[in-house]
């Protein structure tokens, strides 16, 4: 049960030491409550304290991992129902699924898809995070013989969907160590699953017809010693999966309710095209942590990973790049030296439209906290003088033989305190729009 500011208040030192970064045992009981701190920061922290504030801070949804050491997979560990409460944590994984009744040859080209899919955007590498094997053909040697070519093709973590106890076992000696993620476990075959999942130090999904008996069944898991659960509770369309998963959520972090305190699993397969992405969309909002794929096609992905991009970013924390002279192509002395924000988009946006450009540029990037230009123009943060101090301390000047500072359209109002600030430079007004600069680069380039 979550305690109260008060309730872990009364726990503390009451010295009011300040140690742990707040300045007060009040202020700091009232983050602990929120779980924005670990009572770790506090060096005065009695036994009981630990004891009793860390079972009430036990994360509501349980983080499980999947996949071999190195290269695991995090789900679960979420607080928030909604991201701008705080922020989600883990990403939903996107799992490939291969059947095992198809022509391992005729897969192969399929399962080098999946490893090598990558979408690069503002920065990250978006890619697919494990592999399910479906053990359609319901035998053990294709099962088998599927698992070893995709966990070794891929280096993912697993998946291993089967009905046949036999042929899960062969799979999870085949993948010792590796800890995949076992589907499933159900009311009707719980004990045995569970030996299994023990044996070999995997995760487990519970799957189950309805609510109560999905939470009847972890609970039988949990009492067997099973800790790391993924729940799979399966209806036949995506509005009955948003509820289901959206109850799920709100039974563990609102109720605290145990039996559901884990990650869910939804499957988005055996669908056309756009229904699958359509069905992904809803998963992945709310509150799938990991969803299941059958279709590489690039036009199917995309959408899936920039939604996950989106909600799994940090709404309190900007994605930023770092502040400095950044080389585009291989400027040289006289090439133009560009400004922008250091919000990742932006730098981003810009630097793709110099490299498309073919203009070689030297883009100096000003600290201002991962906010675009004209919010951090109106913050104080993107001004003549702190420009000018970047550039200055970037030591760029010393490299050039044209000064020429190009700054954004959009915050032209600065180019006079810049030129005052930057003594010996020429300071020109770009494009407002990152898009507009490759056509303005090229006119400009005559001079
Ligand atoms: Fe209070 Fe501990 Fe923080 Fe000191 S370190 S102010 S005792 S909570």
């Amino acid at each position: 049960m979550a305690l109260t500011g008060l309730q872990i208040f009364k726990l503390l030192p009451k010295t009011n030491c300040g140690e742990c970064a707040v300045p007060t045992c009040m202020a700091f009981a009232m983050k602990l409550a929120a779980k924005s701190v670990d009572l770790a920061a506090c060096p005065y922290a009695s036994e009981e304290a630990r004891k009793t504030v860390g079972a009430a801070s036990k994360p509501p949804i349980r983080l499980v991992k999947i996949g071999p050491p190195g290269s695991e997979v995090a789900i679960g560990n979420e607080t928030v129902m909604f991201r701008h409460e705080k922020t989600f944590v883990h990403p939903t994984a996107f799992a490939m699924a291969f059947a095992d009744d198809q022509p391992l040859s005729g897969l192969s080209h399929s399962i080098a898809e999946a490893r090598e899919y990558c979408l690069e955007r503002v920065g990250e590498k978006l890619r697919l995070d494990l592999i399910l094997a479906d053990n359609v053909s319901e035998a053990v040697a294709p099962f088998v013989a599927l698992v070893r070519t995709a966990a070794g093709a891929t280096g993912r973590g697993m998946i291993l969907r089967s009905d046949n106890p036999e042929a899960l076992e062969a799979a999870l000696q085949t993948l010792d160590g590796q800890r995949p993620l076992i589907h499933a476990a159900t009311p009707a075959n719980a004990e045995s699953i569970a030996a299994l999942a023990l044996q070999y130090k995997a995760p487990l999904v519970a799957r189950a017809a309805t609510l109560d008996q999905l939470a009847e069944l972890t609970g039988k898991l949990a009492g067997l010693g099973v800790k790391d659960i993924v729940l799979d509770l399966p209806a036949d369309n995506p509005a009955a999966i948003l509820q289901n998963n959206t109850v799920i959520r709100k039974a563990a972090l609102k109720n605290t309710y145990e039996p559901l305190g884990y990650p869910i699993i939804n499957f988005a397969t055996g669908r056309d095209a756009a229904s699958a992405v359509a069905d992904a969309c809803t998963f992945i909002c709310k509150y799938a942590s990991i969803v299941v794929l059958d279709r590489m096609e690039y036009e199917a992905l995309l959408p899936l990973m920039m939604l996950r991009q989106n909600l799994y970013t940090d709404p309190q924390k900007p994605i930023q790049v770092e502040p400095k002279v950044y080389p585009v192509g291989e400027p040289g002395p006289a090439s133009p030296v560009l400004t922008t924000s250091n919000f990742s988009l932006t730098y981003f946006l810009v630097s793709g439209e110099l490299e498309n450009s073919g203009v070689p540029a030297h883009l100096v990037i000003v600290e201002t906290e991962g906010m675009s230009v004209l919010t951090a123009w109106a913050a104080g943060k993107f001004t003549g003088s702190r420009i000018a101090a970047a550039v200055k301390a970037s030591g760029i000047e010393g490299r050039l033989t044209a000064r020429r500072l190009i700054i954004p359209g959009c915050v032209a109002q600065i180019s006079g305190e810049l030129e005052e600030a930057l003594p010996g430079w020429e300071v020109l007004v770009g494009p407002a729009e990152a898009v507009d600069l490759g056509p303005y680069l090229k006119r400009n380039a005559a001079r």
